[in-house]
């Protein structure tokens, strides 16, 4: 069988060479989808949307598929009602700083939401978001997947407490729009980074709750700055559009992260790119 996979980019700044490592392999491993994850509205721009698709096609990648996810939002948003008429959803008007003070977290943990608002209806005068009531779901807390990378693993869905799913700026939470949008592209392997495996849980409970066929995982060793730190996109220095200008072949590159293994140690970024950047440095300069 042919897998499906997709690359999942928020349009929140440029591409770096984490981005172009997931992409690659998610081509590697199937026909790739793509969808540029724009439901954070404050933080996501149309010009990242733009050099995304430049990046791609400098990479050498041509998607099958493309979705642009605030355009779902109205199949989102059906999903939501039937949660809501199945009476699995509470009105939540807590702010971040009022979890935070509920959750009292030792420093480290997990700033799990304490369930202030379970059972409320929506309020006429305030805005609130909708939690999922994980307990009236029924579901085991205690979820499994099959990762390629790791075989079959487990995690707890409830880790954070009972999740947003719909956000009170109105727009779907991060979680509920993956998986309803995994289903509509087909997706059946996610290949990702590891940081994102603690979502996994949680995702295969929202599959189950909404009836949705649960992909595989891939979640791959993850590229590392100078500093020991995973790329972040302020390591402006990495972005393939930089790249690009020092004059790396983007095909020399998506070749060059394709043949490494997706399972392993991190890797530090310089030297997952070292074969295209050496590859520009031996190429004679042109005028000397
Ligand atoms: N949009 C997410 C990100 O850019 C990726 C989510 C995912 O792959 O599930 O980090």
């Amino acid at each position: 069988m042919t897998e499906i996979t997709r690359f999942a980019p928020s349009p929140t700044g440029p591409l770096h060479l984490g981005h172009a490592f997931s992409a690659v392999q998610a081509a590697a491993h199937g026909a790739l989808m793509l969808r540029i994850e724009d439901i954070d509205r404050s933080r996501c721009r149309p010009a990242h949307v733009a050099g995304i698709l430049c990046d791609l096609a400098w990479l050498g990648l041509a998607p099958a598929a493309f979705l642009l996810q605030s355009e779902a939002r109205p199949r989102h948003r059906a999903a939501l009602d039937l949660l809501r008429q199945r009476g699995l959803l509470y009105a939540c008007t807590c702010t971040r700083g009022q979890v935070e003070a509920a959750a009292a977290p030792h420093e480290g943990e997990t700033r799990a939401y304490p369930g202030t608002c379970r059972g409320r209806s929506p309020p006429a005068d305030m805005p609130f978001a909708w939690r999922l009531d994980l307990a009236a779901t029924g579901l085991p807390m205690v979820q499994e997947w099959e990762d390629l990378a790791t075989g079959r693993q487990q995690g707890r869905a409830d880790a954070a407490g009972d999740p947003i799913i719909w956000r009170k700026d109105d727009w779907p939470a991060y979680h509920f729009a993956c998986v309803l949008d995994d289903a509509a592209q087909g997706v059946t392997l996610v290949v990702r980074g590891r940081d994102l495996a603690e979502a996994t849980p949680l995702q295969r409970l929202l599959q189950a709750l909404l009836g949705l066929p649960a992909p595989r995982y891939l979640h791959h060793r993850l590229l590392l700055n100078a500093a020991g730190k995973r790329l972040a996109k302020r390591d402006r220095a990495e972005t393939l559009a930089s790249l690009g200008a020092l004059g790396v072949r983007g095909a020399d590159l998506a070749a060059r992260l394709a043949a490494l293994p997706p399972v392993g140690p991190d890797l530090l970024a310089s030297a997952a790119a070292a074969g295209s950047v050496h590859s520009l440095q031996d190429q004679p300069r042109k005028g000397v």
